[in-house]
């Protein structure tokens, strides 16, 4: 693919970075801060409600989604939910660990800390909050730091609540939201748009990463940090990407969404020099239901079945534009279906870019270009669905299609697992933020800040220092120890089990990431059950070739032990005299082999035993043995 030349083109990128930390309790109140797998214990309904802001304004986006006429069913435990997520009771006072922890990164990014810190609240009506807002603070402004000798101004870091996480949906317009989540502390970290290429925003997002692992006071895995990019070039449109989980993925998104808007630009060229303007399209649908009675498309045919409606819109000279590749696989054409569905709740659109197809005939796109009035140089866009569902869902095409021939428009965009992004909603408007009146004002006093100053977490090149010395690590490996989000459990688990450092080390980096790709549950497993692996690794209970096993075998079963991993997978390390017995056993039925080799059957010898063995065994402890067994032999 043809590499984009960002500084030819005016990217601008910002990025929002927020990650949980791993506070004892939430944010506001004394649950702790896990997820639950099990059924909830607790539901209840509610019906979203657009809250009026006490600044008299209703956000757009918020009402729009008010509007669609969604329920919302919360799904709880006792063990991580009480009064305060259910909105039933009033937010305790604001979690010091936590502030403690966003006013250790802001020191180690040279920010400013506030005088008081004030909660505000962020209207948020898609249900993810049972109050209709989301909980934020600033916690310090005006940071900075440095990313391959360039300064990136951060602008904020702020400390909100998470909100509650979606786990479905029902019939009638119900969506199911747990609320373990909601309340978990956040910290957001803010840049200033001053990234200028898709690189160096995966390099600062890693540099923020980093900082904010140093603290040890984090959640880690999939789901724990999640970036917000904001991305604009000049002649296209300011555009907020967000939810981007991997940091693998922010290079790709960046890339994305730049030659979106080159080709939405170029789009809209395309149709202003084929002289089309926003009035040429004209807002009367047409019904063409008729004209799929027999269908062979089987949606549109259990749509007719069902008594709902086929309508069009003819789009002057829009005529092979809708086909147009924007990012691999994502078309105008989607973008509209996209609005479609949001707007009019309908399964998608169909146009006749992209016909003949789905089981519709020529003769059938025929029929509908007569019937809409088209030529050929045009597009005419349908839809099967409830006449109301029909009319919102081309009424949103058609301004999508104006959009088009203006440029780029503003929106909120979500990001998908494969870097590329769908439409979320309109960018909200200003008025979003006011007071928190339920918490007090919390000042930071300057011995708060003394401690915290006082306790900084040891910087990044003096740990790196300290893993090549005092673990002997190779610096690749320290690297890659300093990148994961193992540092502590490295640490703690060496010194606790007295395990080598590299087996420890490479376990916790390459290992877990061969696991995870194999697709077992990594997170799934406490830290305190991998500490105690190591432990039964250092105690001789365990061989360190069964690290893995045991650890796949965790991951699956929740709450057991690793005594019982260890029973249930038969890994029970042989004791010195059971191994002893083994190896006996080996040179008795290989004597003569042995000797006629004499010493150099060695290796020979301990490739059997090791099979016999392996899991099971310490490999330099079957050497020994072994070698003591054929100096005694020959
Ligand atoms: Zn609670």
């Amino acid at each position: 693919m043809e590499k984009t030349d960002y500084g030819k083109v005016g990217l601008k990128v910002g990025l929002e970075i927020h990650q949980q930390l791993d506070t004892e309790t939430k944010l506001f109140c004394n649950c702790g801060t896990k997820l639950f797998k099990e059924e909830p214990q607790i539901t209840f309904l509610r019906r979203l409600r657009p809250t009026q802001s006490e600044l008299g304004q209703i956000d757009p986006a918020a009402y729009f989604e008010f509007q669609k006429g969604v329920k919302i069913r919360y799904e709880a435990n006792r063990e991580t939910s009480c009064l305060v997520e259910m909105d039933e009771e009033p937010p305790h006072k604001l979690n010091e660990e936590a502030v403690q922890t966003v006013l250790t990164v802001a020191t180690m990014l040279n920010a400013k800390p506030v005088d008081e810190i004030h909660v505000m609240r962020k209207t948020v009506i898609d249900g993810s909050n049972t109050t209709g807002f989301q909980r934020t603070c600033v916690i310090a402004l005006k940071g900075e730091l440095k990313v391959n000798q360039k300064t990136i101004p951060i602008e904020h870091l702020s400390l909100e609540e998470d909100a509650a996480r979606k786990t479905g949906e029902e019939e009638g317009n119900i969506i199911r939201y747990r609320i373990d989540r909601l309340g978990m502390p956040l910290i957001e970290i803010a840049t200033a748009p001053v990234i200028k290429s898709a690189k160096e925003a995966e390099e600062v997002a890693l540099a923020i990463g980093r900082t904010l692992r140093t603290t040890g006071k984090v959640k880690r895995g999939l789901g724990t940090i999640r970036q917000d990019i904001n991305i604009s070039i000049p002649k296209g449109a300011l555009i907020e990407i967000k939810g981007v989980q991997e940091l693998e993925l922010i290079s790709l998104s960046v890339e994305y969404e730049v030659r979106r808007q080159l080709n939405l630009i170029r789009i809209s060229e395309t149709l202003q020099q084929r002289g089309v303007k926003g009035k040429d399209i004209d807002e009367t649908f047409i019904d063409v239901t008729e004209i799929f009675r027999q269908t062979k498309c089987k949606v549109i045919r259990n749509a007719v079945d069902r008594n709902l409606v086929v309508l069009a819109i003819r789009l002057p000279k829009f005529g092979g534009l809708l086909k147009w590749e924007l990012v691999p696989n994502f078309r105008l054409g989607t973008e509209m279906s996209d609005r479609a569905k949001f707007w009019g709740r309908v399964g998608g659109i169909f146009h006749t870019d992209e016909m003949p197809a789905y089981g519709i005939t020529s003769e059938e796109v025929k029929k509908l270009i007569q019937f809409a009035k088209a030529e050929e140089s045009d597009a005419v866009v349908f839809v099967a669905d409830s006449a109301e569902n029909a009319q919102d869902a081309l009424e949103a095409v058609v301004e999508r299609a104006r959009e088009a021939i203006v440029g780029v428009p503003e929106e909120t965009r979500a990001a998908n697992p494969d870097g590329t992004t769908h439409f979320m909603r309109p960018r909200p408007g200003a008025a979003r933020m006011y007071p928190e009146t339920d918490i007090p004002p919390m000042v930071i006093s300057d011995e708060f800040l003394g401690k915290i100053k006082a306790q900084l977490p040891e910087p990044l090149p003096l740990k790196f220092q300290r893993l090549v010395k005092e673990y002997a690590l190779n610096e690749k490996l320290a690297k890659q120890l300093l990148d994961s989000e193992y540092f502590e459990l490295f640490e703690t688990s060496v010194r606790e089990s007295g395990v080598s450092p590299t087996v420890v080390v490479a376990f916790l980096t390459e290992t877990l990431k061969a696991l995870k790709r194999e697709g077992v549950e990594v997170e799934g497993v406490r830290d305190e059950l991998i500490k105690e692996i190591f432990k039964g690794v250092g105690s001789g209970k365990l061989a360190k070739e069964a690290v893995s096993d045991v650890f796949a075998w965790l991951a699956k079963h929740e709450d057991k032990t690793v005594e019982e991993a260890i029973a249930s997978l038969g890994f029970k390390a042989f004791s010195e005299k059971e191994l002893e017995e083994i190896i006996d056993t080996v040179i008795t039925n290989n004597q003569t082999m042995i000797h006629k080799l004499g010493k150099n059957a060695f290796g020979a010898v301990m490739g059997m035993v090791m099979k016999e063995v392996r899991g099971r065994a310490n490999a330099v402890l079957v050497g020994e043995l072994l070698r003591k067994k054929l100096d005694s032999l020959v």
